[in-house]
């Protein structure tokens, strides 16, 4: 066959081999991100729906919900704890939107916690339906909750939440504890001018539980950028307006793997934690990724980067497949967020995301 022959038939000239949609990733080892992070931390989104509407987290008005048939189904949503397993990943955090509004909770807390691989199975709420449902989720194997408060006050928390009644949230404390869902951690995201005057009561809740009670800075995820704009106040503060009335606290150190920078009041039986996720980020101990309940994963909370899964499994694709495109994305996870340069996160608000 001469190059004329080649010109004139349908063999292309440059032949090239069929590219797999992503490059093909060892398994059996655990995944670690272009930087050398070992990634072994899944936070869900089981729906975006909430009880609550908080002003740091929802806006008042143009809150849009994904239709029910975009939310990955309890199936698709254990493909990808199993495919996520398999790529490394230990450690499971439920969040939302509201994750006990799920209703097959107990049902998917039991099956993600049989799961081989999986050894943390954890839950962020806002405790409104613990009181009820703490027992059966603990009995199903949840390990343990996070539970958001921000004020001890009832009526600032209803103005806080946009109408929620802070007595239920003590009532579903109660219950965690009394189930043993430990260690109990508490969050309040502080708000300059909504809340920051509450955080030395706050912290005094330590005194005598063995809670972490856990600050953290407000974000500016869209939708509520204008309340994250002027709302920060730095860990340093929080921490100084403590020590004026409890005295100097003893410092414990960032667990591996941990976002809290961890203190203690001295003789308190619990631990204070803060969350300085703006002004002094975590980011190279960062260990999660973030799955959306219309099945992405999102690689940093503070940027745009997704990587589709439910697509992949709608199309058909196997477990080993999504495993595949866990580790892909995993590989693509970026150093951390751009807010120094003026990069917001545009994409989601922070109820799609769980925070
Ligand atoms: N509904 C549950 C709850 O209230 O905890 C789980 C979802 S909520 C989005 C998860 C966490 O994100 C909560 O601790 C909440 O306080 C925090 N959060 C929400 N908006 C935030 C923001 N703008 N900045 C920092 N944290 C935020």
């Amino acid at each position: 066959m001469t190059a004329q022959d080649l010109n004139t038939t349908t063999i292309p000239l440059y032949p090239t081999a069929p590219q797999p949609a992503t490059p093909a990733y060892a398994t059996d080892e655990p995944a670690l991100d272009s930087f050398g992070r070992r990634i072994d931390y899944l936070r869900i989104s089981l729906t975006d729906r909430c009880n609550l509407r908080c002003v740091y987290c929802m806006p008042a008005v143009g809150m849009h919900f994904m239709p029910r048939p975009e939310l990955l189904t309890s199936e698709e949503l254990l493909v990808v704890v199993r495919a996520a397993a398999r790529a490394g990943f230990r450690k499971i955090r439920m969040t939302g939107g509201e994750p006990s509004l799920r209703p097959d909770l107990v049902e998917l807390v039991r099956a993600i916690k049989s799961t081989a691989g999986i050894e943390h199975l954890a839950m962020t709420t806002n405790g409104l339906r613990l009181a009820k449902m703490a027992g059966p989720l603990k009995e199903a194997g949840l390990d343990r909750v996070n539970i958001s408060i921000d004020t001890l006050d009832p009526q600032k928390f209803r103005q806080v939440t946009r109408g929620g009644r802070l007595e239920q949230v003590w009532e579903g404390i109660a219950e965690a504890d009394r189930v043993g869902l430990h260690p109990i951690k508490l969050n309040a995201v502080v708000v300059r001018g909504l809340n920051e005057d509450e955080v030395p009561h706050l912290a005094a809740l330590t005194l005598d539980h063995r809670w972490e009670m856990r600050f953290i800075e407000v974000m500016p995820l869209t939708g509520v950028a204008d309340v994250a704009q002027d709302g920060v106040v730095k860990s340093e503060e929080l921490i100084a307006g403590i020590e004026a009335i409890h005295g100097p606290l003893e410092s414990l150190g960032l667990a591996p793997a941990e976002s809290a920078r961890r203190y203690r009041i001295p003789g308190a039986k619990g631990k204070l934690g803060f969350i300085s996720s703006v002004s002094d980020p975590f980011c190279s101990t960062c260990n999660r990724m973030r799955l959306t309940a219309d099945g992405r994963l999102h690689l940093c909370l503070l940027r745009d980067d997704e990587v589709d899964l439910r697509a992949a499994i709608r199309g058909g694709a196997s477990e080993a497949e999504i495993e595949q495109l866990v580790r892909h994305a995993v590989a693509l996870k970026p150093w951390g967020h751009g807010l120094p340069d003026g990069v917001l996160p545009t994409l989601r608000g922070m109820s799609e995301l769980g925070g």
